[in-house]
């Protein structure tokens, strides 16, 4: 089954992202990525919005104008590679700001939470979120807030995007098929889900799982901020280039932001391929296995006996 090409579009578009690249220009022929069967099908869709309007009345009283002698050019035939875009507003426009770090926004706080106390401390970063209505993703259909799955005293913690159409439904991250791998990955450094804490930059699903905007992560980042303040894990694994920029403070490719060691709210960070990235492209999932060792090497953990 063929999808709508705006998802084709959406969907390539956030491959893009999740290998780091933002910034998309046109091209000369901006329908050189696409398929004849798509070119057609946009072209179709595109070409009613350029039709000219309907010409309007002429007032009655005006005479008519004088019939020029000049040929009339025939008018342009419509061409999809040079049919111009319609503006944007400014504010869809504008280039997306520079992320600030989650350790630039908010100072480290002095003092732990004691271990016992953690999963209270959660609660109630969770009722103060309460039925929030502070960003746009309110309002975009989200049926449930994915707070956070795991253990409140967790060494290890994955921070993911946001949620998708399972985990809205559900109410839990990474329940889907980027889920099922997660969990893969997760038992193959020897863990079990549970012992692990697994958050997302966003808790509300952003609409047909598009990106989450700045202003929806910068809005939502002060509670994850608090998830890491609170479980202070030793390593985050930061799944996907959204959840790199964010914690981070970046923007780069993810291929330069891998391999190496960085760091948010005094745990190490790795940042490794997003697993939905990686059911596109499985031939990636060696690369992403190499971070994941890297971080089993750090924490000391020995991989499962092979059964
Ligand atoms: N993708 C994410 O980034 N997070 C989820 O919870 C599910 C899918």
């Amino acid at each position: 089954m063929t999808s709508p090409p705006e998802q084709q579009l959406r969907a390539y578009v956030d491959y893009l992202r999740d290998m780091g690249i933002y910034d998309l220009y046109r091209r000369d022929n901006p329908s050189a990525i696409l398929t004849e069967e798509l070119r057609t099908k946009l072209a179709a869709q595109v070409a009613p919005t350029l039709a000219p309007a309907p010409a309007a009345k002429a007032p009655a009283a005006r005479p008519a104008p004088p019939v020029s002698s000049k040929p009339v050019p025939a008018p342009a035939k419509y061409d999809f590679a040079e049919a111009a875009p319609p503006p944007l507003p400014p504010e869809l426009a504008a280039p997306m700001p520079k992320p600030v770090s989650f350790d630039a926004l908010v100072p480290l706080p002095s003092l732990a939470v004691p271990s016992a106390e953690r999963a209270a401390a959660l609660q109630a970063v969770r009722d103060r979120i309460g039925d929030c209505t502070r960003c746009p993703l309110a309002y975009a259909g989200r049926r449930n807030i994915v707070f956070a799955d795991g253990d409140p005293n967790a060494r290890l913690m994955f921070v993911g995007e946001g949620p998708g159409a399972d985990e809205d439904a559900s109410g839990v991250p990474f329940v889907g098929k980027a889920g099922q791998l997660l969990n893969n990955m997760i038992a193959a450094m020897g863990l079990k889900r549970e012992e692990v804490y697994i958050a997302n930059i966003v808790k509300c699903r952003p609409p047909a799982n598009r990106t989450p905007e700045y202003a929806e992560a910068t809005t939502c980042s002060q509670f994850l901020i608090e998830q890491i303040d609170i479980v202070r894990p030793e390593v985050i694994v930061a799944l996907g280039a959204t959840a790199a920029t964010y914690l981070l403070g970046v923007r780069q490719p993810l291929s330069s932001l891998r391999g190496v060691w960085h760091s948010s709210r005094g745990a190490k960070v790795a940042v490794t391929y997003h697993p939905a990235f990686l059911l596109r492209d499985p031939r990636q999932k060696g690369e992403a296995w190499k971070d994941l060792q890297r971080v089993m090497a750090e924490m000391g953990l020995k991989p499962p006996p092979k059964a």
